[in-house]
């Protein structure tokens, strides 16, 4: 980068491509030449473990999952999140009775979410589970190198920050666009999101039964479907879509027993949610 003095000689200023810009005009950022993202952690496997669909089942669902967990943990490094769960939805719902801003509502949720990420953590111990919060994430190499799994709470640190949504006070980002959000920066090789239904269907299958199942679909597609509810949070299809290292996340059933490792081994297991 040239330096360039003023023209009365005085000053000096580094000349750069993003110089006297407002870096809010399109046509600038449209015609910006960037270098291609890197994949920082491309041999790394990111699951979200379910908050309501997975950890809320506590002795009926963790234990099996763990136990796959540390089957794998030999063959596969991984990162894991948290979800909530009803805990989160109890004290979201006393939170907008009392009239709470989103801020605080995402807040409430983002503590619940390092319960559970503290419960993994803990079942996982003796395998070299532990809990991790945002700002350890630049000490990942360490912890692969010493077989640690590292397990975090799955929400974006936006917390009193969190953008409210369009209606009500419910924060959008949650645990899933946390975790998309972490995919997106390290580049990992898979994205498993660990459910409790098969995948993603047309409709919520616990309320419509002849809702169809979804094996695979472009994420572009799916919000122009623009489905009434789904498996994962709304925004994680816009930010897979604009990703430059998501090409694909795994949606899949952790009640069942072997999908973790197909999904984890580059199976198609459950649904699939590619960049398009
Ligand atoms: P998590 O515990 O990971 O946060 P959620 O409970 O928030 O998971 O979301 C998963 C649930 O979403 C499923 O158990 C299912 O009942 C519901 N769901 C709603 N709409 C759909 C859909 N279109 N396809 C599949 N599941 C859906
Ligand atoms: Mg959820």
């Amino acid at each position: 980068m040239a330096l360039v003095r003023e023209k009365d000689g005085k000053r000096l200023h580094v000349k750069s491509q993003l110089m006297g810009e407002s870096l809010v005009s399109k046509q600038f950022i449209e015609s910006l030449h960037i270098a291609p993202q890197q994949r920082l952690f491309p041999d790394v496997c990111l699951m979200k473990i379910g908050g309501q669909s997975i950890c809320d089942r506590g002795a009926k669902a963790l234990p099996g999952l763990i136990e796959e967990i540390i089957e794998n943990r030999k063959q596969h490094k991984m990162l894991i999140t948290a979800g909530g769960g009803t805990r989160s939805r109890h004290i979201y719902t006393i939170g907008l009775e009392l009239g709470m801003p989103t801020g605080v509502i995402a807040k409430f949720g983002s503590a619940i979410s390092e319960q559970n990420a503290l419960m993994i953590a803990i079942l996982l111990n003796q395998w070299g589970g532990i809990q991790i919060s945002h700002h350890d994430l630049a000490k990942l190499p360490t912890y692969f190198t010493e077989d640690i799994i590292p397990v975090m709470h799955g929400m974006p640190p936006y917390d009193y920050y969190a953008i409210r949504p369009a209606k009500g006070r419910i924060p959008i980002h949650r645990t899933d666009v946390g975790t998309i959000l972490l995919a997106d920066l390290l580049g990992t090789k898979t994205i498993v999101f660990i459910k409790d239904e098969k995948g993603l269907y047309t409709e919520d299958p616990k309320k419509n039964s002849d809702a169809e199942f979804i094996p695979e679909i472009g994420a572009k597609d799916l919000m122009e479907r623009d489905l009434d509810d789904l498996a994962i949070e709304r925004p994680c299809l816009e930010i897979i879509q604009n990703s430059e290292v998501i090409d694909r996340i795994q949606i899949i059933n952790g009640l069942e027993r072997g999908n973790l490792t197909k999904a984890l081994n580059g199976e198609h297991v459950g649904t699939i949610i590619y960049r398009q």
